[in-house]
């Protein structure tokens, strides 16, 4: 097995699987050793500059979910951009980081497959200029809600607005239109499913809010 598969066959048991492509594009283009370690309570992530010629080690803990595991790495990464750049210079969440942080995640945002809801808080984190430390709150809020399927009130798939995420048999979807009897559903890997418009779904993010 090459390189580029191990890892990818790795951070799909970690990350969305849509966007697993760029995460292997992404780690395996930076001279970096990636670690998911076991999960740690002080922290998501961490950037380890090696300066005894070492590569640098980024680690990030294995028990988020897919969500926090994909922005804790890019975060990460941008640590590593950041320091590639301009070394102890800057502030380790200033303007740098910050540009670098958005530019790793434009392509995610652009291609359209995050939940709404953190698609905002990720967009209103690169605005947030008070964010000086590693966490957002807004943007940890939002994530959190992935944790694990939290109990909501259940609906019928034709009673929630067009684009909504959505839970069925634990797996996470997006609406899309109606064929027929059936709406063509998209999972988090990208593939889609006809899902009957009276399934009984929990809804997890409102596309309307
Ligand atoms: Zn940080």
């Amino acid at each position: 097995m090459d390189k580029r598969t191990r890892y990818s066959e790795t951070l799909k048991r970690f990350a969305p699987e849509v966007y697993v492509p760029y995460l292997v594009d992404t780690i395996l283009s930076s001279k970096v050793i990636f670690k998911i370690v076991p999960g740690r309570k002080s922290k998501l992530g961490d950037f380890r500059a090696n300066i005894r010629g070492e590569l640098p080690v980024i680690t990030v803990n294995g028990d988020l979910n897919p969500y926090s595991f994909l922005v804790t790495t890019l975060h990460e990464i941008a640590h590593l951009r950041t320091f590639n750049k301009y070394g102890h210079r800057v502030s380790p969440h200033g303007e740098e980081w910050k540009n670098a942080f958005r530019e790793l995640l434009i392509p995610v945002l652009d291609s359209k497959n995050l939940p709404h809801d953190l698609e905002k808080a990720l967009w209103k984190s690169f605005t947030n200029t008070k964010a000086s430390s590693c966490s957002d709150l807004n943007l940890s809020r939002a994530l959190k809600k992935y944790d694990k399927p939290t109990i909501h009130q259940t609906h019928t798939l034709e009673e929630i607005p067009m684009h909504s995420h959505f839970s069925l048999n634990g797996k996470v979807f997006k609406k899309g239109n109606l064929r027929r009897s059936r709406y063509l559903c998209t999972d988090l890997a990208g593939k889609q499913f006809l899902v009957h418009a009276l399934a009984t779904i929990e809804i997890i993010d409102n596309h309307d809010k």
